[in-house]
């Protein structure tokens, strides 16, 4: 048993109870890798903000959980070389699917988890979430949780169909579970195609897709349910259409990939919002970077030659989301 105190992390309790009183969001960026953690952290330190560091299920598969946890740890020893004396951030386990895998984060210092069983019957998600609830609680570890389905895919994460979250539900849901946070849909989705075509309007100007606006009356519902409780948003890269030009300029094929837009996010940071998932957003960055420096250098071969660009186009993304969208800077 390792507790997250000891690694130099912290849990979400103070920081999204500041966020919500703030009207800002944590950001929330997952992580797979060397590059990308190390833009996460320069970009958080160097803007003092919180941050959160989640491990999904596919980062789990590809980097192994173990190397993942030690990074982390990592990371708070390199944030505070970087002058960032008292760092405030979380390890996060994201969509956990079982009990199991909660306890197992909670007990290798992950300072933060969450039980998605939004795909279960209600009766049914609230046993899960609770029984995790109340393992995780005796460790001080925060529990995201979650209520309404996602549409779209997150590696094993996959949904049809979005049902937007009950804010009838939600009192109930958070009384009987006892979670921190709650993650709840409200059009958002995941992966770097959000929308069919079909779902979108066009700009005549541009060509490009406008996506269905999020439902702000179901934030609203929940909000007046539950005052000041910690929401979260999942699914919320904006998709930049800057990248996705650069990628389909130097050799890539994504037609029509379109995310959130940042003005509803900055929207939804002022309200009872505090944690914004973003994802795409980073594989975005890495992507159109790496294939422009070898499209441009047909000669490099040593990975620090393209992945330098790219981690500094992640480290520009991220300080563009933590300033622009999300408000969290200065807050740490
Ligand atoms: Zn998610």
């Amino acid at each position: 048993m390792v507790s997250f105190k000891e690694l130099g992390l912290v849990n979400t309790r103070e920081m999204f109870a500041k966020a919500v009183k703030g009207g800002y969001a944590i950001p929330a960026f997952n992580f797979n890798n060397m590059e990308q953690l190390q833009a996460i952290i320069q970009a958080a330190a160097e803007l003092r903000s919180p941050v959160i560091l989640q491990v999904s299920k596919g980062a789990r598969n590809y980097a192994n959980q173990t190397l993942l946890r030690y990074m982390a740890q990592g990371a708070v020893e390199y944030a505070k070389e970087l002058g960032w004396e008292n760092p405030q951030i979380v390890l996060h386990l994201d969509h956990g699917d079982s009990f199991e895998l909660c306890k197992s984060c909670v007990d290798f210092g992950f300072s933060s988890v969450m039980i998605d069983a939004s795909s279960l019957p209600y009766e049914d998600n609230i046993a899960l979430t609770k029984k995790v609830v109340d393992y995780a609680h005796q460790y001080d570890v925060t529990v995201e949780a979650e209520l309404g389905v996602l549409a779209g895919v997150e590696e094993e994460v996959a949904s049809e169909v979005s049902h937007y979250t009950k804010p009838e539900e939600v009192v109930d849901f958070a009384t009987r579970t006892g979670c921190d946070s709650l993650a709840i849909s409200i059009g958002t989705s995941h992966g770097a195609y959000k929308f069919k075509p079909e779902q979108c309007t066009r700009d005549p100007k541009t060509g490009r897709l406008v996506p269905p606006p999020l439902a702000f009356d179901v934030l609203k519902g929940v909000e007046e349910q539950l005052p000041g409780f910690p929401i979260v948003l999942h699914g919320s890269s904006s998709v930049p259409q800057e990248y996705v030009d650069m990628i389909n300029k130097y050799g890539g094929k994504m037609p029509d990939a379109v995310g959130i837009p940042e003005e509803q996010l900055r929207l939804a940071s002022k309200s009872a919002v505090c944690k914004i998932n973003i994802d795409s957003d980073s594989r975005l960055a890495m992507t159109a970077a790496v294939r422009k420096d070898l499209y441009e250098n047909p000669g490099h071969f040593d990975p620090r030659q393209y992945l330098k660009p790219a981690r500094d186009e992640m480290k520009k993304m991220y300080i563009h989301k933590i300033v622009e969208v999300l408000g969290s800077d200065g807050k740490a």
